[in-house]
C-alpha cells in the first residue's frame, strides 16, 4: 500500500473558479446600500418572517423531506401539479443536480456566453464539456445554440430572463429551441426572475414542460424557479424545479432528504400566500427598474436588457471606466456588481432597491458622470 500523496478532486474540478457572490460590506462604511446580489427590494412578506419565526420552538424537528404542504402551496399559487414540483436548497441546489444527474464525462453541456455563473460551473463539477453558444446583442441565440449540438450533448442551460444580461428569449423562440433539440437532451429554463415578467406563472415555460411531456415522450424540459428574488427569502434557501415525471424520479433519488428546511418551508409557504405582498414587490421593481433606467440614460449611461430586478449599466459605452464608476459609488457607501467575472468589464450591474437607495444611485452616478466630464474636458483643453 502507498502512503504518498493527498487525495485528488477529479479531474477538472481544479479547473473552476469559484463562484464570487456580490459583497455586503464596505470597510469604514458605518451605512451600505447592498444592491449587488438581485435581493428583493422590500424584503420578504412580515408572514413570512413570522412563520419563520413560528418554528424557533421546533428547531431540533427535521423538516418535512418531501416538502408536502409547500409543494402542495406552489401548486395551488401556479396551477400545477404538485407532483411535478421538487423543493431544494434555493435553485442552486437543483441547478447542481440536474447538471450531475444528466451531464458527466463525456457529455456535452451547452450554455449562454453571459449565463448566470454558476450554470457552467455545475456543468464543470459534473465532469460534462462545457460549450459556450455565442449570444446577439447579449442575448441568448437559438440558432447558435441549436449549432452546438452534437451527439454528446445531454443537457442546455438556459436563463430566461438572464442574469446579468436583464435579456430574454421570447417565449416563441424557447419552444423553437426545445423543437429543435434531439428528444434526448434535457432543457432547462431556470425562471429566477419569473415573478417580476407579465406572466409570473411563466405559462410558456409550463407549457413547455408539459407538452414535452405528453409529445412522443420527451419528457425533456425543466423549469427551475427561486424564492430568492421577488419573495425576498435568499438567506433562507429555496428553490423548486417543476418538471416531467421521470425527471422529477431521479431528482428525488439524488437529493438530500432535507434539502428545504423547516423554517423556510415555513416561510415559503406564508410567502405565497402574502398576495398582496409580492404584488407590491411586482409594483416597486415595475416603477423603479424603469426609473434607474431612464436617469442613467439621462447621464449617458446605457442599460443592457429589460427584464429582472436589476440591469446592467454600461459604462464603458458611456465612454467611462466601470472600474471608476465602482469606487465612486463605493466612496457613498454603494455596493454594485462589478462584471469582469462575467467578461462584461465595461459593465456595473445594480439591483433594484428602495426608493432612497435608487435615489442615491442616480445621485451617486450624476457625481460621477459629472467628474468623468471634466476631467475628459481638463484632458481635451490640455491636448488642444
Ligand atoms: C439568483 C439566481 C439563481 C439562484 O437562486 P437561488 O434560488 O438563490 O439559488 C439562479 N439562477 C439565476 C439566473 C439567478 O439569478
Amino acid at each position: 500500500m502507498t502512503t504518498q500523496g493527498t487525495p485528488q478532486p477529479r479531474p477538472g474540478i481544479m479547473q473552476i473558479a469559484a463562484y464570487v457572490g456580490g459583497e455586503g460590506k464596505l470597510n469604514g462604511a458605518n451605512r451600505v446600500i447592498k444592491l449587488s446580489s438581485n435581493e428583493g427590494a422590500l424584503g420578504p412578506s412580515p408572514r413570512a418572517i413570522a412563520a419563520y419565526d413560528g418554528e424557533r420552538a421546533e428547531l431540533h424537528r427535521y423538516p418535512d423531506g418531501g416538502a408536502n404542504e409547500l409543494r402542495a402551496a406552489i401548486g395551488a399559487a401556479f396551477r400545477i401539479d404538485p407532483a411535478r414540483i421538487v423543493c431544494g436548497a434555493g435553485s442552486d441546489d437543483l441547478l447542481c443536480l440536474l447538471t450531475q444527474a444528466y451531464g458527466g464525462p463525456g457529455t456535452e453541456t451547452i450554455v449562454t456566453k453571459h449565463a448566470f455563473a454558476m450554470h457552467p460551473i455545475y456543468a464543470r463539477y459534473a465532469g460534462s464539456t462545457v460549450v459556450t453558444a455565442e449570444e446577439r446583442e447579449l442575448t441568448a441565440d437559438v440558432d447558435a445554440m441549436l449549432a452546438c449540438v452534437t451527439p454528446r450533448t445531454s443537457l442546455v442551460l438556459l436563463a430566461n430572463p438572464n442574469n446579468p444580461t436583464g435579456t430574454m428569449l421570447p417565449w416563441p423562440e424557447v419552444a423553437r429551441l426545445r423543437a429543435g433539440l434531439p428528444a434526448n437532451v434535457l432543457l432547462v429554463i431556470d425562471a429566477a426572475y419569473a415573478e417580476y415578467l407579465p406572466d409570473p406563472r411563466c405559462s410558456d415555460a409550463i407549457a413547455l414542460v408539459d407538452g414535452a411531456q405528453v409529445n412522443g415522450g420527451g419528457a425533456n424540459t425543466v423549469m427551475t424557479r427561486t424564492f430568492s428574488k421577488i419573495y425576498g427569502l435568499g438567506g433562507l434557501r429555496l428553490g423548486w424545479a417543476y418538471a416531467p415525471a421521470g425527471v422529477v424520479d431521479v431528482l428525488n433519488r439524488v437529493r438530500s432528504p432535507f434539502n428545504a428546511s423547516r423554517p423556510a418551508q415555513a416561510a415559503a409557504i406564508a410567502a405565497l400566500a402574502d398576495t398582496a405582498h409580492v404584488e407590491a414587490s411586482r409594483a416597486h421593481n415595475a416603477r423603479w427598474r424603469p426609473w434607474l433606467v431612464n436617469a442613467l440614460a439621462t447621464l449617458g449611461v446605457p442599460v443592457h436588457g429589460t427584464e429582472g430586478n436589476f440591469v446592467l449599466a454600461d459604462f464603458a459605452a458611456a465612454g467611462c471606466d466601470a472600474g471608476e464608476a465602482d469606487a465612486a459609488f463605493r466612496d457613498r457607501g454603494i455596493i454594485v456588481r462589478a462584471m469582469g467575472g462575467y467578461g462584461l468589464p465595461g459593465c456595473l450591474r445594480i439591483t433594484i432597491g428602495t426608493e432612497d437607495e435608487m435615489a442615491a444611485v442616480a445621485e451617486a452616478a450624476g457625481a460621477f458622470m459629472a467628474r468623468a466630464a471634466r476631467s475628459l474636458g481638463a484632458k481635451e483643453r490640455a491636448h488642444g
